[in-house]
């Protein structure tokens, strides 16, 4: 699979990973690493963050779009 961003700007890049939102090949360049909160819902409906992080790789449109209203990164 070639990465997508460099494709629309006629280059050729073999991709390294998907972005986990729209799927989109992305390079090594392209590919931008989020840490991913993990929640577990404790009693009492309320919910609480685990201490390590797992990441998502995103491509810069959907890292952009996913940040504008604070949104967690879920699946
Ligand atoms: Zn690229
Ligand atoms: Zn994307």
């Amino acid at each position: 699979m070639q990465c997508m961003e460099c494709a629309k700007s006629g280059m050729r890049r073999e991709a390294v990973a998907l972005c986990h939102c729209c799927s989109a090949g992305l390079c090594l360049e392209h590919a931008e690493v989020a840490p991913k909160r993990l929640e577990r819902v404790a009693p009492l409906c309320k919910v609480e963050d685990l201490p390590v992080q797992a990441r998502a790789v995103l491509c810069h449109v959907c890292r952009t779009a996913l940040q504008q209203r604070h949104l967690p990164l879920s699946a």
